[in-house]
């Protein structure tokens, strides 16, 4: 496939979405973009000429540039669509907050995104039902926040990560890491007024030794909220570190299968089996942690069938909350290199069967995401049971409340109500970079978070 494009600016985006239709390969295909009274899109496929008109109403070039980007985009979706005979699930939708995008529609949100864009009813219906199970939690005001502390080590690297994070058996200084986090820590805590979450993620935070982790905790103090440890990888997590997390308040614990295939766990280049994880779930829940497990549909050589058992099993043991993500192929990724391209409608149909299987489980979905370079153009979407809703996770994805992020690599948002936007703060990826400039670090955020909105 060749493209080109009078908005150079736009080239790699409008690739992005040209190589979702699963016969764009070979294509020669122009775009040519206009402004007369309207935006006017020409797309020429292999010579065959569609042409789009679109309101060019914008109040400033920031909005100019957002509207030439949408429309530019919508044109290629629709001369694709019609040329190759293809529908994609989000339709021309992108970026990937698709619940975010249906809040800020307002009521007309399905109108917009189903005739306009051509998101298909199956996904109309998947953002309706969370913005239904996302009532009583989703709340815009000034002071909510949630606080973040990240943990970029884990036991060995899982084949499809693009994670900046280290192998602790390798990592240089990571009771230097501690340190500067617990700094970091210790300055966040002032700038919090109505703390709604506290989220411990990874990486996978039980690799720490107990006594670095009970440093963090200690850092962090008392929650009276929900928190949540993302302990990750069964075969990192230990009754002493369960133990540790009881006696800090923690509430929601992760345990990350991704699979329940031992094929597939050796082949991602995990050091466990389905049995254990089982195990770890069962010692988990004796704590009374509320669990969430994760699930990617798509792993490298998993048939449906495979998958469809991971949902089963999944679902049999009804953790609290359920999270389906459909594999991405980051760059970074060690599975990048080895598979270009996977197969989008058995993927679909997996994603299609979570979603039956987990609504007659008892589970609701509250919230979604999609990212680049995912199979199928599909989504990453949360399940939960009644009332169980992770707090975090909705505010993180509808970006509702400020994150205070502490830790490298970790980005922190501060959000401008009045004016509708949000600032960001990201700490360097680099963990020795981190620990050496963790003062301007922590100097840096406070100006961010007493800056007046
Ligand atoms: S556990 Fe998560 S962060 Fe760690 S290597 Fe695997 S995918 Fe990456």
């Amino acid at each position: 496939m060749n493209i080109k494009t009078d908005l150079e600016w736009l080239l790699p985006e409008l690739i992005e979405e040209a190589k979702f239709f699963t016969n764009a390969e070979g294509l020669e295909i122009l775009h040519r973009h206009k402004k007369s009274e309207n935006f006017d899109d020409e797309i020429e496929i292999n010579g065959k000429i569609y042409s789009y008109s679109s309101p060019a109403d914008f109040a400033d070039e920031t909005e100019k540039k957002r509207y030439e980007k949408r429309y530019a985009k919508l044109a290629l979706y629709k001369a694709l669509s019609d040329y190759l005979s293809e529908k994609l699930p989000w339709g021309a939708l992108t970026g990937i907050r698709p619940v975010k995008f249906a809040y800020c529609e307002g009521e007309n949100w399905r109108a917009e995104m189903g005739e306009v864009l051509g998101v298909s009813d199956k996904k109309l219906d998947l953002v309706s039902r969370i913005i239904n199970a996302q009532r009583g939690i989703y709340e815009i005001k000034d002071g909510n926040c949630d606080l973040f502390v990240g943990i970029p080590f884990c036991p060995s690297r899982c084949l499809y990560c693009s994670f900046v994070s280290s192998e602790i058996g390798k990592a240089k200084d990571v009771e230097g890491y501690v340190s500067a986090l617990v700094k970091e820590i210790a300055a966040a805590k002032p700038l919090i007024k109505n703390l709604r979450s506290v989220y411990i993620g990874g990486g996978t935070p039980v690799s720490l030794s107990i006594s670095q982790l009970s440093r963090v905790l200690d850092a962090i103090g008392e929650v009276n909220c929900e928190y949540t440890v993302e302990a990750g990888r069964p075969d990192a997590i230990s009754d002493d570190a369960l133990r540790l997390f009881k006696d800090y308040g923690v509430t929601r614990v992760c345990v990350n299968p991704q699979t329940f295939n031992d094929e597939t766990l050796k082949i991602i280049g995990r050091k466990h089996t389905a049995k254990d994880i089982e195990e770890k779930f069962e010692s988990v829940k004796k704590y009374g942690f509320d669990v969430n497990m994760d699930l990617i549909a798509g792993l490298p050589g998993e048939s449906f069938e495979d998958f469809k058992r991971s949902v089963e099993k999944a679902a049999a043991l009804s953790p609290e909350n359920l999270t389906v993500h459909t594999l991405s192929l980051k760059k970074g990724s060690i599975l990048k290199e080895k598979v270009e391209r996977l197969p989008s409608g058995e993927i679909e149909k997996m994603i299609d069967f979570s979603v039956e299987k987990l609504t007659e489980s008892g589970y609701e979905p509250y919230y979604t995401y999609r990212q680049k370079y995912m199979a199928g153009n599909l989504e990453n979407t949360g399940y939960t049971k009644a009332g169980k809703a992770c707090v975090y996770n909705v505010d993180v994805m509808e970006e509702i409340a400020d994150n205070l992020a502490c830790g490298a690599n970790a980005v922190s948002k501060k959000l401008f109500i009045r004016e509708n936007r949000i600032e960001r703060y990201g700490a360097p990826k680099d963990i020795a970079t981190y620990i050496e400039k963790i003062d301007r670090i922590i100097d840096e955020k406070n100006e961010l978070f007493l800056k007046n909105g």
